[in-house]
């Protein structure tokens, strides 16, 4: 039997995000995608009709947040810690301009 330290449930954006982060910061935990659908990432590859939108054109925090107008209040702190920049620098580091 395989044993996993984590198990992140839903192989969509959010769960392979949260893997592949989880991954880099603690290459010593073993982790699985548990997907009760057939394919992962279904949604992703849709998304934008296969142009899809990666982030805003916005870098401050404050500025950023009027464009989620039901997540404005709950979206400032954690665009402290991860934002547009950092976005953009994810993808660049796997070699996605
Ligand atoms: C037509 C369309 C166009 C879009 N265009 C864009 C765009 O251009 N830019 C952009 O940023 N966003 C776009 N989006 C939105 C983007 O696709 C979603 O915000 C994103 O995919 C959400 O990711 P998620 O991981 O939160 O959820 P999901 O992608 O829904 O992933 C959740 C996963 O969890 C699985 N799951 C659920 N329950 C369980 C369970 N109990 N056990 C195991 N697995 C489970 C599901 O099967 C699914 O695979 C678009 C969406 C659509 C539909």
């Amino acid at each position: 039997m395989v044993h996993y330290d984590v198990l992140v449930v839903g192989g969509g954006a959010a769960g392979f995000f949260t893997a592949i982060n989880l991954a880099n910061f603690n290459p010593e935990l073993k982790i699985a995608i548990l997907e009760r659908g057939k394919t992962v990432l279904s949604k992703v590859k849709i998304s934008g009709g296969g142009r899809c939108n990666v982030t805003h054109a916005e870098f401050i925090p404050k500025d950023l947040t009027r464009n989620y107008p039901r997540g404005e209040k709950e979206l400032l702190g954690p665009f402290h810690h991860f934002m547009t920049g950092d976005t953009i620098g994810w993808f660049a580091e796997r070699g996605v301009e």
